[in-house]
């Protein structure tokens, strides 16, 4: 096993680096690197430039607009890209519904959905959830009823990331309750604009606006709009949650936030010396480095293996345990690094043109922001637990 580039990922390397050096804009990188809020227009912005330099759709077959990068590809942008401060991009059309669109859709899917996903014509959000449907997801109970050409969907969705930004949605639903639970269930692509369908915001700890809870009343929606056939959903929410958990390990946005933290560690003085230089604090900077070099390191390891025409399975589980542990580790050291200034919170502060007086010169309110936020990442993309079951079965044979 070789885990040193090659000539060629070596230049292509540098062609990242100079596409990022011309082409990311200044505004959205500070907002990226300062933690600060992104706008919608932000984000649409940025995917309009990676889609004029065809780099949008990096899993997506050449045919339909896609550039099929080799895994280490992606893994060098993603390096490069957390190290520029570029914005995460927003998964759900161009790496959750299109990779399912484009195995299981019919044709007229594929002509009318994909070109919209890759112009930023269509926003999409994800309707998997349900209040009493996470974990166990195939105890949905989202209805919908076949009644001539159209399905009648009635029920409710939770925690739809930026679900308030989205014209489409895409849905898993019951269609059928006479079967076991997985085989009733089918995946329906629904415009948010279709009668009956209300969109609440839930706000999160650190008072973002990021999720919301979808509401279906007797929504109507045409049955060309189904995704391959009826009962057949989980097979294909199973194939986009393969799509999901990619990347959830985050090791470049960790590399980033280390560094970040070093810096703010030697800046921030304690007992008039820098707080870097403090043994208690170093150690424990310096256990998060060792575990961060350990999962970099075994995520080239999988990405070795799938070049080497392998499958990414449960090494994919402990990789999502521990980056996301990682990530709120650094989280958390941060936190502890800005000390008192992490209690106080001043919203303003998000935003990147906000010229009032700062609590601090550390940037504490991002940071709070970001250590709340964060909690998220042991929950979503299959909880931390869930992925240890997994491990536990596939790798240790428990
Ligand atoms: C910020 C955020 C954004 C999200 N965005 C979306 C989205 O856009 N679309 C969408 O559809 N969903 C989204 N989700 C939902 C996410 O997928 C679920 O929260 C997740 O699957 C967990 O489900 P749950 O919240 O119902 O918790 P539960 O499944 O009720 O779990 C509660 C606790 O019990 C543990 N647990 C459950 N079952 C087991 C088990 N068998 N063994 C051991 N422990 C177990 C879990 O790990 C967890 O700690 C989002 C969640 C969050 C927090």
């Amino acid at each position: 096993m070789n885990l040193n580039y090659t000539e060629e990922e070596l230049a292509f390397r540098d062609e990242v680096r100079a596409f990022l050096d011309k082409k990311l804009p200044a505004d959205i990188a500070a907002k990226v690197k300062g933690f600060r809020r992104l706008s919608k227009e932000d984000h649409q912005r940025w995917q309009k430039i990676l889609s004029e330099q065809g780099w949008y759709a990096t899993h997506w077959p050449v045919e339909h607009g896609g550039v099929e990068w080799s895994p280490v590809q992606k893994h060098i942008w993603d390096e490069e890209s957390s190290r520029y401060g570029v914005p995460r991009s927003i998964p759900f059309g161009v790496n959750m519904v299109a990779p399912v669109i484009i195995r299981f859709g019919n044709e007229e899917q594929k002509q009318t959905y994909l070109p919209r996903i890759l112009s930023g014509e269509d926003w999409w959000c994800q309707g998997y959830s349900e209040p009493g449907a996470g974990s166990d997801l195939a105890s949905l109970k989202t209805r919908a009823v076949r009644e001539g050409d159209h399905y009648i969907v009635n029920g409710q969705k939770t925690w739809t990331t930026l679900g308030q930004h989205a014209n489409m949605i895409f849905c898993l639903v019951r269609t059928n309750t006479e079967v076991k639970a997985q085989e009733g269930i089918s995946f329906l692509l629904i415009d948010m604009d279709t009668p009956g369908i209300t969109v609440r915001p839930i706000i999160t700890l650190e008072g973002e606006h990021e999720v919301n809870e979808v509401f279906f009343e007797d929504v109507k929606v045409p049955v060309e709009n189904l995704v391959g056939e009826e009962d057949k959903g989980w097979t294909y929410a199973k194939y986009l949650l393969t799509y999901e958990r990619t990347g959830l390990a985050g090791i470049g946005l960790s590399k980033a936030a280390l560094s970040h933290l070093k810096e703010l560690a030697s800046r921030r003085l304690k007992n008039g010396r820098p707080l870097l230089e403090d043994p208690t604090f170093s150690q424990r900077i310096a256990e998060v480095e060792i575990d961060l070099t350990a999962a970099g390191i075994s995520n080239l390891r999988i990405i070795a293996s799938v070049e080497g025409g392998g499958v990414p399975g449960a090494e994919s589980s402990m990789l999502k345990v521990k980056g996301t542990e990682i990530r709120q580790a650094i989280n958390d050291l941060a936190r502890r690094a800005i000390g008192p200034y992490a209690l106080p919170f001043v919203e303003e502060e998000l935003e990147l043109d906000y010229d009032g007086e700062f609590l601090s010169d550390e940037n504490a309110a991002p940071l709070s922001a970001q250590y709340f936020n964060n909690r998220k990442l042991s929950i979503f993309g299959g909880s931390n637990e869930i992925q240890k079951n997994i491990v536990s079965k596939m790798i240790l044979g428990l």
